[in-house]
């Protein structure tokens, strides 16, 4: 069977090294090309956009692919659209893999928001240190708050940010370690927490670290989700693929 695993998340690095054991699967991950340097993959890879729904659609027909799995970040809303969009148009059966997202647990100071926007007026006024944790895109909607101190974190250098004059960049690629998010908070003075609630364990313990040091995390909460099926687990795609093979 032929598999096309819509990708750029730790989950789909986790189904593409499951995937590869199994020699009845001819799989291929699909990324973005956002990050520069992308981890290595045991599966074939191809790297850029299909071209919207209907480049995709075509690519479907075109590959013959028997299952669709979109295991796209939950914040990726456009690819996840055209995914279930070209599906339906060839009658390709998917499935997304997706990360539950976090809940507030006791002692979570949360500001739940919408969208970058509303994050960045729920900083307040007053100059603040902030740990910046939404990725390289988006930035610019924090530019109507240049008084913060910005500590960032991103994959890939964002460029440079004249919008934010009081910032400090931290290149780095999760998972992220809890020891090493709470001595981060610490030592440079963390006076509040913006993130995605992008779900899954790999960035979590930021989450943990605020809680721990009763800081406010600012959540940006995930956008819908079309309406396919779901799954949270590897085993729960494989599961998927044997029920298509049964027909
Ligand atoms: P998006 O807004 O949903 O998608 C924009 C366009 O990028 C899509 O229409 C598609 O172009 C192309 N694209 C996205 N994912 C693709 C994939 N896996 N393979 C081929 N083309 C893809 O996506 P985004 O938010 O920019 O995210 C881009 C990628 O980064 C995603 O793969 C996602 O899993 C990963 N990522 C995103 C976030 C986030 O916070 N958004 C965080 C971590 C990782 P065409 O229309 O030309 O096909």
């Amino acid at each position: 069977m032929r598999i096309l695993v819509l990708g750029g998340t730790t989950e789909a690095s986790r189904l593409a090294k499951a995937l590869a054991t199994r020699s009845d699967l001819e799989a291929t991950l699909s990324l973005a090309g956002r990050t520069e340097a992308p981890a290595a993959q045991p599966i074939p890879t191809r790297i850029g956009g299909f071209g919207g729904v209907e480049g995709l659609a075509a690519h479907l027909r075109d590959h013959a692919i028997d299952v669709l799995v979109d295991a796209t970040h939950p914040f990726a809303a456009q690819i996840s659209r055209n995914a279930a969009e070209a599906a339906r148009l060839t009658g390709t059966p998917i499935v997304a893999f997706v990360r539950p997202a976090w809940s507030r647990e006791p002692g979570d100071r949360w500001i739940e928001v919408a969208d970058l926007d509303a994050a960045a007026r729920a900083i307040g006024t007053a100059p603040r240190r902030v740990l910046l944790t939404t990725g390289r895109l988006g930035l610019a909607s924090f530019e109507v708050a240049p008084q913060h101190h910005y500590l960032i974190r991103t994959i890939d250098h964002p460029g440079d940010l004249p919008g934010l004059p009081d910032h400090a960049l931290l290149l780095e690629r999760g998972p992220f370690d809890l020891a090493a998010e709470r001595a981060l908070m610490i030592v440079e003075r963390v006076e509040v927490v913006v993130t995605k609630n992008s779900g899954g364990s790999a960035t979590y313990p930021k989450i943990v670290a605020a809680r721990e040091l009763g800081l406010p995390v600012i959540v940006v909460q995930p956008p819908t989700r079309p309406d396919v099926a779901q799954v949270h687990d590897v085993d729960a795609v494989f599961a998927f693929i044997e029920a298509v093979r049964r027909g």
